[in-house]
């Protein structure tokens, strides 16, 4: 068995099997993908200290840290339950396996949720983004949209739009959905223009990069084109706990309910990134959880141990 068992091998979890690891107790991480989300990242330039990188160079950093030490890594092994017990945690692998740990640290992420129209796949990192404080600065002075008129999606408008040239943002229902003192800030920007009851019906591109967006008028049914050079998809961001529900506490989102240490509602049970209730989701917030998580684990395990 092992003394802290990590599930999930993006930023959050290499840091917490580090931390994990440099205290000499018995170590493991288990994840489907290693490297997580930042394996799918064209270019990194907000992990302080490290000027400029791109995703697969970073995921592979990672790696040979936690190979640095003696942590036992499980690569393509997905979680599909965790079974809390006295003294003893379990976490079944869909392959069938069952690990057992004295402390669990969950780190398994999320995903951007798609709109799943013609284009967005073809041009992921070639003008279709997610993350506005990642890739914002990669449109300055361009024109971009954001589909998504909720908190996130509106939140993204006006950070962009103190950055790019305009902004369009297309809402899907007639009205958008964000707290007011956003809509307030958002209608006061002159390089912004909204568009309601418009549904994104295509993203286009030249091949190499993206042109523009299509949208219908949901009351006319009629297209609309508009050229751009970025489009930033803010309709949700999922977190990947399927698997936890009923064994820890999720919040309504389904994101994993941390306190301050990282722990969870089940005792040795800690979580750490994107998985969680902490806000930001962004890699080296991910990072500092993970080691957050870890030295809570450690501190459960002191004043647990039965000599
Ligand atoms: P993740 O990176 O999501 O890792 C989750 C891990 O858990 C993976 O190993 C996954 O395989 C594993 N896993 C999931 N489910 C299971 C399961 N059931 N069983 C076992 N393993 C499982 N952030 C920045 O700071 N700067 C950027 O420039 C930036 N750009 C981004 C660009 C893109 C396209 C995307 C998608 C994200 C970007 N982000 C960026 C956000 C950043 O990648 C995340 O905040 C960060 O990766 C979160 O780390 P994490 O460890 O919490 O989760």
């Amino acid at each position: 068995p092992f003394d802290v068992l990590i599930v999930g091998g993006g930023p959050a979890g290499a840091a917490a099997a580090v931390y994990a690891a440099r205290k000499g107790i018995r170590t493991g991480i288990a994840s489907e993908r290693f490297g997580g989300q930042v394996l799918d990242t064209l270019g990194i330039e907000n992990f302080i200290s490290v000027k400029e990188t791109e995703g697969p160079r970073f995921a592979l950093a990672l790696e040979e840290h936690v190979r640095h030490y003696d942590v036992d890594i499980m690569n393509l092994q997905r979680a599909k339950a965790l079974v809390p017990g006295t003294g003893m945690i379990e976490v079944q692998l869909e392959s069938g396996a069952s690990l057992k740990s004295r402390t669990v640290i969950l780190s398994t992420g999320a995903r951007w949720r798609n709109i799943n129209v013609p284009g967005e796949h073809e041009y992921k990192n070639k003008g279709v983004a997610y993350c506005p404080h990642c890739d914002g600065p990669l449109f300055k002075g361009k024109r971009v949209a954001v589909v998504g008129g909720g908190n996130s999606g509106v939140e993204a408008a006006i950070d962009l739009a103190g950055i790019v040239g305009h902004v369009t943002l297309v809402e899907f229902d007639t009205k958008l959905r964000a707290d007011a003192v956003l809509q307030r800030k958002l209608n006061s920007l002159p390089n912004v223009t909204v568009h309601l009851n418009a549904q994104t019906t295509e993203i286009t591109g030249d091949g190499q990069k993206v042109n523009g967006l299509t949208y219908k008028d949901r009351a006319t049914g009629e297209l609309h084109q508009v050229p751009l050079e970025g489009i930033f998809i803010q309709i949700g961001l999922v977190p990947n706990t399927d698997w936890l529900k009923g064994s820890v506490e999720l919040s309504r989102y389904g994101e994993i309910v941390v306190d301050a240490r990282g722990q969870t509602s089940v005792p040795g049970v800690f979580a750490a990134g994107d998985a969680t209730t902490v806000p930001y989701k962004q890699i080296i917030i991910a990072a500092g959880d993970g080691a957050k998580a870890a030295l809570s684990a450690f501190d459960h395990l002191i004043r647990t141990s039965v000599p």
